[in-house]
């Protein structure tokens, strides 16, 4: 079976500049390619997960969500960074457009759909994966899976690392950004 490291998108990979709906408007940070290439050197699938409620809310359609991937995916591959998959949810309870008008959605963060989903179809221990994101749904999501988890504090991480205190869950490592996390994976998993 394969292991994982599951990221969530935005404020882990990128920037979080909220609704986006174009490559161009995204702001990769300089540190993602290299913990990707780092990742898959540990023999780990890179996969991200990412609520896009965007689409739901009427704001970007499913189509641009899918090329702003594509080009994040090509933007990286041009720097040697592979990524396998993105698993995106388009759902949302208050979601103006009817078919994504779920409450609780299981594909929608923090339920653990995507990475179950992702796991089924990429042959996945989801035991010896990883869920890394800057957003309690993400951390959520990844015990929910069965994973470890790892906290970053880039995006909206100094808030979750007090929400997660709140919540009374503890992730099982907690890094500046998600390069700092592969270095503390190797660490953990050594
Ligand atoms: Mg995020």
């Amino acid at each position: 079976m394969n292991k994982a490291i599951f990221m969530d998108r935005d404020g882990t990979i990128i920037e979080e500049k909220g609704y986006i709906c174009h490559f161009f408007e995204s702001c990769l940070f300089p540190f993602t390619a290299e913990a990707i290439r780092r990742m898959k050197r540990n023999g780990y699938l890179a996969i991200v997960i990412t609520n896009q409620s965007s689409i739901g809310r009427g704001i970007c359609s499913k189509e641009q969500v899918e090329q702003l991937h594509e080009d994040l995916k090509k933007e990286l591959k041009n720097n040697d960074a592979r990524v396998d998959g993105i698993y995106y949810s388009p759902f949302h309870d208050d979601a103006i457009i009817e078919e994504f008008r779920h409450k609780n959605h299981w594909l929608r963060k923090p339920s653990p759909g995507m990475l179950k989903l992702a796991a089924s179809e990429w042959d996945i221990d989801l035991s010896r994966s990883f869920m890394i994101g800057d957003d309690t749904t993400d951390i959520q999501a990844g015990l929910n899976a069965g994973c470890r988890t790892a906290l970053v504090l880039t995006g909206k991480g100094n808030e979750t690392r007090l929400k997660l205190k709140e919540m009374g869950l503890t992730p099982d490592i907690t890094a500046e950004n998600i390069y700092s996390a592969i270095l503390q994976i190797e660490e953990l998993t050594r």
